[in-house]
């Protein structure tokens, strides 16, 4: 039996951006065979602008005013917008396989305030009726959890974490050996600040720099 055809995903956030959009629209027209996870579209008059006259579908909840999400399809997918699970900040549709060896798939949009309750209620109960019903979730979300280690001018609770898992790549535990020599995911910062350092004594005789390095990182914050 021939395997189920492969479709790609893509999750972006337009910040509301008509040159974002023309991105991604063009993006689209080209690859037609990928589903587009969005949050925050260009809105005009409370509508979304600029994803219409594609060839696919825009599914979302259209009872509201100003969407910040949205689920961009191509025609030949068949799915429906599971109504109950959608919201201004949640679209959520349901996959339907026409190959019996793959499952149904639930895929959702989701935009995560931040000034509420992470999850939020609606994106729980949806995680909850999944997992209730054994059925595969994927879920693309703009979490507004900020850091600087991925760009952000600042850092804020959301983006930071309790895990014993390296911040910086998220593959070893943290120990203060694996950020100064080895973690590759601060590589950037480690060669402007501890340059070539070669080992944690040599490291620590310059504690000023350090403190440098880890502010840098933006993990001194409180
Ligand atoms: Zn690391």
């Amino acid at each position: 039996m021939a395997p189920p055809p492969l479709t790609n995903f893509i999750q972006t956030n337009l910040q509301h951006k008509q040159a974002a959009t023309a991105t991604l629209r063009r993006m689209l027209e080209v690859n037609n065979e990928t589903v587009a996870l969005i949050q925050e579209p260009w809105i005009r008059k409370g509508r979304i602008c600029g994803l219409n006259n594609i060839g696919g579908k825009l599914l979302l909840d259209t009872t509201v005013i100003n969407p910040r999400t949205c689920i961009y399809l191509p025609k030949q997918i068949n799915a429906v917008l599971m109504n109950e699970f959608c919201s201004r900040d949640l679209t959520t549709v349901r996959l339907q396989s026409n190959c019996a060896s793959s499952p149904e798939i639930i895929i959702a949009s989701a935009y995560l305030p931040g000034d509420a309750d992470i999850p939020t209620v609606e994106l729980a109960n949806l995680i909850r009726h999944c997992e209730n019903k054994k059925l595969e979730l994927i879920v693309s979300a703009d979490a507004n959890a900020h850091h600087r280690l991925w760009g952000s001018e600042s850092s804020n609770r959301r983006g930071k974490t309790d895990s014993p898992l390296c911040r910086g790549c998220l593959s070893a535990e943290e120990t203060v050996a694996h950020v100064i020599l080895e973690c590759e995911g601060v590589n950037t910062q480690r060669a402007q600040i501890l340059k070539t350092t070669r080992s944690l004594r040599e490291a620590c005789g310059d504690t000023r720099r350090i403190l440098r390095f880890w502010a840098e990182l933006g993990w001194l914050d409180p």
